[in-house]
């Protein structure tokens, strides 16, 4: 049964990830998984940021030649998919850019966790409780609904501009209402003007021909009790028809398949009959074949 699920998104040691590339390799065939994907964080040097999560300058040839190698190895017992997850960051980072192209990888994932506020320096989403409400107090003068709003403008500009397949944790900035984090941070993410910027980014996704990932990264890590993006989410893509495909953003090897049956749970709950597998590209896109949840 679990042989109609992947796992695409997935870190190894070339980044943050706990685990090597055969070590992945092994633990997906042992889980009966279809196929593994490994989509480091690619590097973001250009930038000018400084971060101890992202692959560093100049390994991406390296990266990619590693995967393939695995694949080879694994021939016949598992599909193995050289991926990317690069970050959007506003001026700063995106898909399109010229080493990411050239690397030539199976598929990209396109992410926004930096944002570029108005004041202040780029901060991300999904770090610390103190990174968070620094980058709100600092770069929105306090106001988390402003910080939101720019947060979604960043998903929809990345949307408009393409150079990836697949759309990483959609909803990734309500990492804010981890239990514990300060009131700042927090907000009801089913509230009416939020759920406006989802649906006006929904449309966006439905537009590029992206996928969406339904990532089961922050139930595996403890976070929140719900895939990424969530249910209210979920029934919007649903509404117009973007393929989705469950992941479980692995940075160890026994995370490879978290969560899923919670997954596969939200998006029948969603609307969804069907998810997605990779199926190679065509024409410069990724083919998703449609599998039965
Ligand atoms: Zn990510
Ligand atoms: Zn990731």
């Amino acid at each position: 049964m679990i042989q109609r699920f992947s796992s695409l998104h997935t870190h190894t040691t070339f980044c943050d990830g706990k685990d090597d590339i055969e070590t992945m390799c092994r633990a997906a065939f042992e889980k009966g998984l279809a196929a593994i994907g490994f989509s480091a964080h690619a590097p973001i040097g250009i930038t000018g940021l400084e971060s101890n999560w992202h692959m560093q300058d100049g390994r991406l040839g390296e990266f990619i030649y590693e995967v393939k190698a695995a694949r080879s190895r694994w021939e016949g017992k598992i599909a193995v998919y050289t991926g990317l997850e690069v970050d959007y960051i506003k001026g700063l980072r995106s898909p399109l850019d010229k080493d990411i192209r050239e690397a030539g990888a199976d598929y990209i994932i396109g992410s926004v966790h930096y944002l570029v506020p108005p004041r202040g320096e780029p901060f991300t989403v999904d770090g610390p409780a103190e990174e968070l409400e620094k980058g709100i107090t600092e770069g929105y003068k306090g106001d988390g609904e402003a910080m939101r709003h720019d947060y979604w403008d960043a998903v929809i500009e990345m949307a408009a501009l393409g150079g990836f397949d697949i759309v990483g944790h959609l909803d990734l900035v309500k990492k804010g209402n981890i239990r514990g984090y300060p009131e700042k941070t927090r907000f009801d993410s089913e509230n009416k003007i939020y759920l406006q910027r989802v649906e006006e980014a929904a449309q966006a996704i439905a537009a590029g021909g992206f996928a969406v990932e339904v990532n089961t990264g922050m139930m595996n890590r403890g976070y929140l009790a719900e895939t990424c993006p969530s249910l209210p989410v979920l029934r919007l893509l649903r509404c117009h028809n973007v393929p989705v495909m469950i992941s479980a953003d692995a940075h160890r090897a026994d995370r490879l398949d978290g969560h899923y049956g919670e997954a596969r749970q939200t998006l029948l709950d969603a609307g969804y009959t069907a998810h997605v597998m990779f199926a190679g590209r065509q024409g410069g896109k990724a083919v998703w074949r449609d599998t039965p949840l």
